[in-house]
């Protein structure tokens, strides 16, 4: 319960976060460069926001005991993972002020929900049914065919999703999810995909990161580039209007990264929400001077928001484990000091011990004075990591 009446807390307060990801590990970085304490609660005594943090509570989200541990440790609380039971932020939320609010996070959490929550701000989505029961199944439009069924709860990465053409394919592939609760979504002619990182303060005022333009492969970001003229000035400001507008309708408070797509007609549709920083945010961290997880201390420190400015053309390449098997089976370290030799690269990894395919161990932030020099500077480095 964000209160716009609780005054900042300033560094040398403790602040709490739910969940020990590479998201966790970039807040507590940041939070502790701004003088900060920090408290980490997950499961995994390897966590890599654990490795760094403060205080670390070793146990799972639904531990009552770990959750008080957590308040008692901590001056507020915000969270890295998007499906952090409910439950847990409203019984964090009782103690100490929480942000994002369950209720935020667990429409984030559903897909339901959340495109409920699209229609309900007016910004347009992927014509989509939901399919809780066999009827709800039977009943589905052909005109949803061709389409994506996607789990309504618990999917990332692309994982929880079935691309289906076919009634007797959309049967078969409710059947292989376990009849879980899902939406099916229309197959939409895509041009682009784009996202929004929208920072809302307690008190309603809300500051944004320019537009990020995205590139996927195999459902995982591969690479994020954000400069001027990477997307006509009217979409970007129309993805960035549509964003506030959701962040607003959930009386957020937080860092929220709304991800659109651009159809080939030109109109802008939105995709999903994730209630915390965001993959396609990592840019920030050295193109502009406030990055996302300044903006997450600054919202759980309910400090003022100001406007970020980017400061420099940036391309941002995702390491995945796959970059340690470039060889062969045997892992190998990927050959950094290289890649480091060009201008304007930064690496950060998450601490991860063991490479694993599909797995996000890093990120590479290149930063240049131009955009073409940026792009060039990427492909340099894709090639070197091979
Ligand atoms: P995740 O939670 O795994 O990121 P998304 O819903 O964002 O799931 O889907 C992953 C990717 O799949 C998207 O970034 C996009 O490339 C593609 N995709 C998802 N939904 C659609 C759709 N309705 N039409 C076309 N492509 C889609
Ligand atoms: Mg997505």
């Amino acid at each position: 319960s964000a209160d716009n009446t609780l005054a900042p807390l300033l560094p040398g307060a403790t602040l709490g976060v739910l969940g020990g990801g590479q998201l966790g590990r970039m807040f507590v970085h940041q939070a502790q460069g701004m003088g900060y304490f920090t408290a980490v609660l997950d499961a995994d005594p390897t966590s890599p926001a654990r490795l760094v943090s403060h205080h670390h509570i070793q146990t799972g989200y639904e531990d009552p005991q770990g959750l008080a541990e957590l308040a008692r440790l901590s001056d507020a609380v915000t969270t890295e993972f998007e499906n952090v039971p409910a439950a847990a932020l409203a019984a964090l939320a009782a103690q100490r002020p929480v942000s994002p609010a369950a209720s935020a996070v667990s429409v984030a959490q559903d897909r339901a929900r959340e495109k409920a929550h699209f229609v309900a701000c007016g910004v347009p989505c992927a014509p989509y049914a939901v399919i809780e029961t066999a009827e709800q199944l039977a009943a589905v439009s052909s005109d949803l065919l061709p389409g994506i069924l996607k789990t309504a709860r618990m999917g990332y990465d692309g994982k929880g999703q079935v691309r289906v053409k076919t009634p007797a394919e959309l049967a078969a592939a409710w059947d292989s999810v376990g009849k879980v609760p899902c939406v099916l979504e229309k197959m939409l002619p895509l041009a682009l995909e784009c996202s929004v990182i929208v920072a809302r303060g307690a008190d309603g005022g809300t500051v944004h990161l320019p537009v990020q333009r995205n590139l996927h492969r195999d459902g995982i970001l591969a690479v994020t580039e954000v400069f001027e003229q990477n997307l006509p000035p009217a979409l970007a400001q129309q993805a960035v209007a549509a964003a506030v507008s959701i962040a607003n309708g959930l009386q957020y408070v937080g860092v929220l990264c709304v991800e659109f797509f651009v159809l080939q007609d030109g109109s802008l549709v939105v995709n999903e929400i994730a209630p915390r920083p965001h993959n396609s945010g990592h840019y920030s961290q050295n193109a502009c001077d406030v990055s996302q997880f300044e903006l997450q201390v600054r919202t759980v420190a309910r400090l003022p928001l100001t406007q970020p400015r980017q400061h420099s053309p940036a391309v941002m390449l995702n390491l995945l484990g796959d970059l340690w098997f470039a060889h062969g089976d045997a892992a190998q370290t990927p050959p950094w000091a290289e890649v480091l030799a060009l201008p304007g690269t930064h690496l950060h990894l998450y601490g991860k011990r063991d490479a694993k395919r599909g797995r996000k161990m890093g990120h590479l932030n290149i930063t240049a004075a131009t955009p073409e020099a940026a792009r060039a500077t990427a492909l340099q480095a894709a090639a070197l990591l091979g």
